[in-house]
């Protein structure tokens, strides 16, 4: 699928380019949610993590974790969230797989909603859960 991403991999769209090897590029997120806001992407459109090949994950996350380390030493904050929407679901608007470095700050007012719903969580659940996932893998 045809995204703004595929246009910036073009030099269609313009966009602060801070990396780029053969699989992976990254750049700055047009909106910063915080300081140092940068997003890896995959050059290949797959369209979320569920669509991607292990190996091409593996790669996105090699420079994931080297991005990290770097937007860590360039602004020094208090902490880094690394997170990845996938589908419309879990907020996901742009439908090419990406993973997001949000830099934290003590003031940055960012709020990453995970639902921390405590219920039915006994140990039957526990175990049909984790069940389900083996049996998936
Ligand atoms: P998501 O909502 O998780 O799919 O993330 C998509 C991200 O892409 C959003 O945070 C947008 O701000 C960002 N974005 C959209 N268009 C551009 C663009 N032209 N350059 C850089 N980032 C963009």
């Amino acid at each position: 699928m045809q995204t703004v991403f595929s246009k910036i991999i073009a030099r269609e769209v313009p966009a602060h380019i801070v990396y780029e090897d053969d699989d992976v590029i990254a750049f700055l997120d047009i909106i910063q949610a915080t300081k140092g806001h940068t997003l890896v992407c995959l050059k290949e459109p797959f369209v979320d993590m569920m669509e991607t090949p292990d190996d091409q994950a593996a790669r996105l996350f090699k420079v994931v974790n080297r991005l990290t380390k770097a937007v860590d030493q360039a602004f020094k904050p208090e902490g880094i969230t690394v997170i990845s929407n996938n589908r419309a679901g879990a907020g996901q608007t742009v439908f090419h797989v990406h993973i997001h470095i949000i830099p934290r700050y003590e003031t940055d007012g960012v709020t990453i909603k995970v639902k921390n719903h405590v219920h039915e969580t006994g140990p039957d659940a526990y175990h049909k859960r984790a069940e389900a996932i083996r049996k998936a893998l």
